[in-house]
């Protein structure tokens, strides 16, 4: 989607064009008003005459006018059923039926001239909710759930069926992975039970933000529904130019290429065994709970060292622990990891309280302190491992190659956690599958998910680990996170820098993308959340420029949720559930918002981040570093 005022028909036919350059086969562009609306055409006229073909979308917000010039010029409209008619107030509002059902015959009068125009003319048209900007009307009667962001989208998809209008395509999205993932799978049952046919899906998470944390809670959110066999086309949104979006698309999209001709995952023959979990809403898998893994305990890290030449208290800093030798004390950052795997080594020297090791059974058998050393037990040795029944042990299990006899000496030995990993190319439905067993059996040891990844870029790297373990967490399985990078080529890439992550090499790069990962879950939080806008036209001052000064004063807010939105329009809606908001109200000016509050109107740009420093420090969000 383009960043450019919609106004400035050359920058945004040269936005168009790179973008189109790097690989989108859509582009959207926003039209707020009857102007820009009107100004599509040249636009399309130009990039049509460089040559490209490529289908323009109008995004509209607020302005049926505009949708209805629009539709007449671009190949789809994109509407927010939230905003097109409805002006959102913040107010509940309790409808009686009576009052609620003469609402709906309103939007039906309002849309359907848009509907008959699309048909007129064959324009598609995108049917596309947002989390955030639920209508007034929508939020009273549902509030701001998935069913609610489904019955938005199905009001409009009704009204566009009575007019034999088919060309649609639905979007559910939200910049919380999770609240999106259950809206699409909400809609597609939806569209299945009431339609007996379900419309194309457009995937996105909006208002991810930018870098690292972008990318993640993208490719989990659209990864998760792909996994699924969800989604038609698909939108990174990162505070970025929008030119780099899309490799990450095309990232997203590969994983799924070539998949077909994985080994089958099995059905279930026992038909007692349906899907004993809900895909709806989330709720963790039940385990025993072993020391810190899980029970109510956070999902841990594993860091796999068992490849390091040399185990000395500097190899510890990219895992999250800093060594003072003046003190003789250990400084451990928010995102340390919680276990270490060795393999056949061990450490000569006294490591941090939270830091535990994992090394091969082997090994461990020779091991003097067996409180801060446990073993890793492959299935095949595992029958005839020898173990103290209060000894915690990990299993290492093929997720895809399950061995007998290894559930039945698991549910003997109460301190026994799996690490599961697969050698099926399919592999986070080949876990979820055998996860889904383990539930069905009501096996409760908690669960270790083993993904590694075997890609060629760091980048793929991070979308593929996002994808296999976000999904997975998505659904509330995995008591921890062990992350391997099979591709020893990567770790020169990170060496010298030719990556744009914040990471210098192969360890931090895994361990901060597992915190990372957990973070975007909302498994376990060790940072700041920051929800911000891709910016568009409408946009009142730099984004990325500003998200970045506001990352760098905010960072170590641990578990803040800021939104940082382009404009007053549509900012304040979709920050969704942002704890303080810093929002462009007009030239220069910026509004402060605590929740949906207005704190602070209309604040000088110049100390408007100093002003959000004062109104976290009133609210007690602040700490010093
Ligand atoms: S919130 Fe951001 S992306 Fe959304 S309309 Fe406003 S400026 Fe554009």
């Amino acid at each position: 989607m383009t960043t450019t005022d919609t106004m400035d028909t050359a920058a945004t036919v040269a936005q168009s064009i790179r973008c189109i350059e790097a690989g989108a086969e859509l582009v959207r562009i926003t039209a707020p008003s009857k102007n820009e609306a009107e100004n599509l055409l040249h636009i399309k006229n130009q990039i049509r005459a460089a040559g490209y073909d490529t289908p323009l979308i109008a995004d509209i917000h607020f302005t049926p006018n505009a949708a209805e010039i629009a539709s007449r010029i671009v190949e789809k409209v994109r509407v927010n059923p939230g905003n097109y008619i409805d002006k959102k107030k913040f107010d509940f509002i309790d409808y009686t039926d009576e009052a609620y059902a003469a609402e709906v015959i309103r939007i039906r009068e309002r849309f359907t001239p848009l509907v008959r125009i699309c048909k007129e003319y064959g324009t598609a048209m995108r049917i596309g909710t947002n989390h955030g900007s639920l209508s007034d009307r929508i939020m009273s009667r549902y509030g701001d759930t998935p069913i609610g962001m489904v019955e938005s989208a199905m009001e409009f998809s009704r009204i566009a069926r009575d007019e034999s209008y088919h060309q649609v395509v639905l979007s559910m999205k939200s910049s919380n992975p999770l609240v999106m993932v259950q809206a699409y799978r909400l809609l597609v049952q939806k569209m299945d039970e009431e339609f007996g046919e379900c419309y194309p899906l457009h995937l996105g998470v909006t208002e991810a933000g930018d870098g690292t944390d972008g990318r993640i809670k993208s490719a989990i959110g659209i990864g998760t529904l792909l996994e699924d066999g969800i989604g038609d086309t698909i939108r990174v949104s990162l505070t970025e130019d929008p030119e780099f979006e899309i490799p990450v698309c095309k990232d997203i999209v590969n994983r799924y290429s070539g998949r077909s001709n994985h080994r089958l995952i099995a059905e279930f023959q026992d038909s007692k065994i349906t899907l004993p979990y809900n895909p709806f809403s989330y709720k963790r898998r039940e385990t025993a709970g072993i020391q810190n893994i899980g029970a109510h305990s956070v999902p841990v890290v594993v860091a796999d060292y068992s490849k390091e030449n040399k185990l000395d208290y500097k190899s510890l800093e990219p895992i999250g622990y800093t060594y003072n030798e003046a003190t003789d004390k250990w400084r451990l950052t928010d995102a340390a990891a919680d276990f270490v795997y060795t393999g056949n080594n061990i450490f000569d020297f006294a490591l941090p309280g939270t830091l535990q090791v994992i090394c091969d059974y082997d090994t461990w058998q020779h091991v003097a302190d067996k409180t801060k050393y446990y073993p890793l037990i492959q299935q095949r040795e595992y029958a005839a491992a020898i173990l103290a029944l209060d000894q915690l042990h990990f299993v290492a299990v093929d997720a895809n190659n399950v061995m007998d006899g290894v559930a039945d000496k698991i549910k003997f030995y109460p301190r026994a956690a799996l690490i599961v990993h697969t050698t099926n190319g399919h592999a986070m439905a080949s876990i979820r599958r055998f996860l889904v067993q383990l539930l069905g059996s009501n096996i409760k040891c908690p669960v270790i998910l083993q993904i590694e990844s075997h890609e060629h870029t760091i980048d793929e790297q991070l979308i593929h680990f996002s994808t296999d373990a976000g999904g997975l967490l998505l659904d509330g399985f995995g008591d921890g996170i062990w992350l391997v990078n099979s591709n020893n080529d990567l770790d020169n890439s990170l060496v010298s820098g030719r990556t744009h992550l914040e990471v210098t090499n192969n360890a931090q790069f895994l361990n901060n993308t597992a915190f990372y990962i957990l973070q975007a879950t909302r498994t376990r939080i060790s940072k700041t959340e920051y929800i911000s806008c891709p910016s568009c036209g409408r946009t009142l001052f730099d984004l990325q420029e500003t998200t970045a000064k506001i990352r760098a004063a905010t960072h170590h807010l641990k578990g803040v949720k800021i939104a940082i939105m382009g404009c007053i329009v549509n900012g304040p809606g979709e920050m969704a559930d942002a704890d303080f908001g810093y929002v462009g109200s007009g030239p220069g000016k910026i509004t402060l918002y605590k929740g949906k509050e207005v704190m602070k109107r209309n604040v000088p740009s110049e100390i408007a981040v100093d002003e959000l420093i004062g109104l976290l420090k009133e609210n007690e969000a602040w700490v010093e570093v």
